[in-house]
């Protein structure tokens, strides 16, 4: 049963009365809907959003049930019989409990009589009706009504009277004394209706025209529903709308701007210019769901268990998801913090993400922002543009089809800002708690509410991403797999996916590991594992065509891996097995992974000159002329080399730019080795940035570049002793293949290398 507390109403028993939308929603904080069982009760001082308590009310109210929530901001509730409230209870958050029972009336009236001085009032009403401008239409909606409770239930939301005199009508016993006061609500409300016509307010004009907009609307809506019943067939695309209209559920400002496309599409007609931009316009507005999904509880460890059926590894990703549900479930909410996942292509930042809304079972929807340099493409155009859209966020959300999808914004590393304004600020708006409940569009124009949505960002980087927006997330690195992991994920996932997409068994085909761990090593060269299932697609395919030829069992060995793939090996950047003087292996850093580079150093006659090729980024120019002066600082005796000959610094790759401090130390070795003659074996490999006095600090990405390391056949790795704490996320494997050097100073690393003049290493001071 719902309690509904009003003013300003007259209850009528068994009438239909007229409550607004808005009262409705003042007093209850909800939106109306169709309702079965529903008690008035009437508020003494009638203020608006007061704190009620058991003395607020008068001791009779009036049970009823709400037939409908129609378009024009009135529900019609008919009106059922009076009864006594005898206790009515408020709890401390507002609530209120009620126990009722059915008031008696004393039936001192006949029927008869009760008709006779309803039609006597009708046709007083109707005398001063037909003077009326707006009179038939007034008319035809008072038609409707036979009692007079009914009338006057009809006519009382456009009378202005005390809640104590309307509760008088409700209060009282007899039938006979309450048509008596019935007549006189009627009367004398008619002569003031005439006097104040007579002086023509402002006002009075105002209740005339909503008084005949009701009616008319009414009337139609009426008159409408009757053919549709009769030729559903013929059902218009505008009586559509307005049904969509009416059934969404919007909110108010929505639902108020609906109504006036609405009736913009309805006079334009169907040919008008902008008929079809108002149509697209409330097509998509009543697609949305504008219902809020209530929070469900989650099983955690059914969550759990999804997030590792779908993804191999990502322990400390999977925890962390863990954790945020936890939270959710606690809270209670639908959403949490904003989870930005940044790793290389690949590595499974989207996947998750539609694993994690299968685990919480919420639809999933992913936003593409890679290159998004509009401000429109996030929060849309102006309906005055032609060709407006919304913008992806609310389009997303039709795609969804709920109001609180998982949303995973995939590439937020990617946005640009370009003269059409900044899109990582209204990227903004859409994450912040705090303003997203009333989510504006452009092309909407009406606020919608993204708070229930589970944001999840992703990016290759977290370099790239503004600021303020990275304040607003938690970052959670996506390290690149390890080739034992790779070899897991195809053999668990990549591979029995492959097989079922061309309708491959088990019996059909036998994929060797060792055949697995060749596409991995030979055919793949990436930190995540897109190629691989790129190769593991091609591979199954190729087995189809076989299999359809009619041979029997297949067997696929690293021998027919080139013809499974049709394509020869990749050939990968292993370590060069000559080397000479000057020339010194390093580690980069790059958004798809590790990599090993080389440092070319070479002198030629000439006076001086220092030239650096490879696309150097500013910061590592400026390693290679502190490792310059570092040199030459460690090795006095050099200085007639510098100044005889030119210098030439290279990185091969030049296609590829690099930049980054983390080279310096590698820069600083190479020169030394040219300087010292010194040659440095190319499984030695190094990362590190170089103070000037030869100190060595920390660098970033260690996990990435010891894993390319090893992948390279690196023996050796020298690396700051300030990453130590950055050994923790190496896997197993690849530490164990290695032999880690942490190292304080440059110097060390040469005298390790063997870099020396003469035999004496100079101090670094
Ligand atoms: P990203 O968003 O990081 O670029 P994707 O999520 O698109 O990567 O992942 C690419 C493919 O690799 C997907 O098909 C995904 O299912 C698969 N994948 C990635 N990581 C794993 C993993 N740990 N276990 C199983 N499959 C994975």
């Amino acid at each position: 049963m719902t309690i509904l507390p009003t003013y300003n109403m007259l209850l009528v028993p068994a009438a239909d009365l007229y409550m607004r939308v808005s009262q409705y929603r003042e007093v209850t904080g909800r939106s109306p809907e169709v309702d079965e069982r529903v008690t008035m009760i009437v508020s003494r001082e009638g203020a608006k959003n007061q704190t009620f308590t058991a003395e607020s009310f008068y001791p009779i109210g009036l049970s009823g049930v709400i037939r409908e929530v129609s378009g024009e901001g009135f529900l019609v509730i008919r009106a059922g019989n009076r009864v006594d409230i005898e206790s009515i209870g408020v709890s401390p958050e507002g609530r209120l409990d009620l126990i009722v029972s059915r008031r008696e009336e004393a039936a001192d009236i006949s029927e008869e009589e009760e008709a006779r001085r309803a039609q006597a009032a009708r046709e007083a009403l109707y005398r001063f009706l037909a003077d009326q401008p707006w009179g038939a239409a007034a008319r035809a909606f008072l038609d409707r009504q036979s009692s007079l409770g009914e009338l006057a239930a009809a006519l009382s939301p456009w009378i202005e009277s005390s809640n104590a005199e309307r509760y008088a009508i409700l209060a009282e016993d007899s039938r006979a004394a309450r048509t008596a006061l019935l007549e006189k609500f009627i009367y004398e409300n008619l002569e003031m209706a005439k006097l104040s016509q007579e002086a023509n307010s402002e006002r009075q004009e105002d209740y005339q025209k909503l008084y005949r907009e009701n009616a008319i609307r009414k009337q139609l809506e009426y008159l409408q529903r009757e053919l549709d019943e009769m030729h559903p067939e013929n059902v218009s695309d505008l009586r559509r709308l307005e049904i969509r209209i009416a059934e969404s559920g919007m909110n108010e400002t929505a639902r108020k701007e609906a109504d006036k496309v609405l009736s913009r599409l309805r006079q334009e007609g169907d040919h008008g210019a902008e008929t079809g931009m108002l149509y697209n316009y409330l097509d998509f507005l009543t697609g949305l769901s504008w219902k809020k999904e209530e929070a469900r509880p989650i099983d955690l460890s059914a969550a759990e268990a999804v997030l590792e059926e779908d993804h191999f590894g990502l322990k400390k990703v999977k925890d962390r998801i863990i954790q945020q549900i936890a939270v959710m479930n606690l809270r209670k909410q639908q959403s949490g913090s904003i989870l930005l996942f940044v790793g290389a292509p690949g590595t499974g930042k989207t996947s998750i993400g539609q694993s994690i809304a299968r685990a919480l079972g919420r639809e999933y929807v992913r936003v593409s922002l890679g290159g998004v340099r509009d401000e429109a493409e996030i929060r849309g155009h102006r309906r005055t543009y032609i060709g407006a859209m919304p913008g992806r966020i609310m389009d997303a959300i039709a795609k969804s089809g709920v109001s609180n999808p998982v949303m995973v914004l995939d590439e937020v590393d990617k946005l640009s800002v370009s003269y059409n304004g900044d899109p990582a600020s209204a990227l903004l708006e859409v994450l912040d708690p705090e303003q997203n409940s009333t989510f504006t569009d452009h092309y909407m124009n009406v606020p919608y509410d993204l708070s229930d949505v589970l944001f999840i960002c992703t990016a290759n980087s977290a370099d790239t991403i503004p600021e303020p927006l990275l304040n607003r997330m938690e970052v959670i690195q996506f390290q690149g797999y390890t080739p034992l992991e790779k070899l897991e994920i195809a053999r668990k996932h990549l591979l029995p996916k492959a097989m079922q997409a061309v309708g491959l068994t088990g019996d059909a085909i036998t994929v060797t590991d060792e055949a697995l761990s060749a596409v991995i090593s030979d055919y793949t060269r990436e930190a995540g594992v897109r190629g691989l299932k790129k190769r593991m697609d091609t591979l199954c395919r190729t087995a189809a065509v076989h299999l359809v030829r009619g041979e029997e069992h297949l067997e696929v060995t690293p021998e027919s891996l080139r013809e499974y793939l049709d394509m020869n090996p990749l050939r990968h950047r292993t370590v060069r097995r000559n080397t000479a003087p000057g020339i010194v292996t390093g580690l980069a850093w790059t958004p798809v992974g590790g990599e090993i580079l080389y440092i070319e150093t070479m002198f030629t006659p000439g006076s001086g000159k220092i030239t650096v090729t490879g696309q150097l980024g500013d910061v590592m120019k400026e390693s290679a002329q502190l490792a310059i002066s570092l040199v030459r600082h460690m090795f006095p005796g050099s200085a007639a080399m510098f100044e005889k000959n030119d210098l030439h610094i290279h990185v091969p790759d030049g296609s590829t730019p690099k930049d980054g401090p983390s080279a310096g130390v590698t820069l600083t070795t190479a020169i030394a080795s040219l300087v010292t003659g010194r040659t440095v074996p190319s499984v030695i490999a190094m990362t590190g940035e170089v103070s000037l006095r030869g100190g060595v600090n920390a660098i970033g990405g260690l996990p990435e570049k010891l894993m390319a390391a090893q992948r390279a056949g690196v023996e050796r790795v020298f690396i700051p002793e300030d990453n130590l704490d950055d050994l923790r996320d190496v896997p197993e494997e690849v530490k164990a293949a290695l032999t880690i050097t942490p190292v304080k100073t440059v110097d060390e690393i040469l005298t390790a290398c063997g870099v020396t003049a003469d035999g004496v290493v100079l101090k670094a001071v």
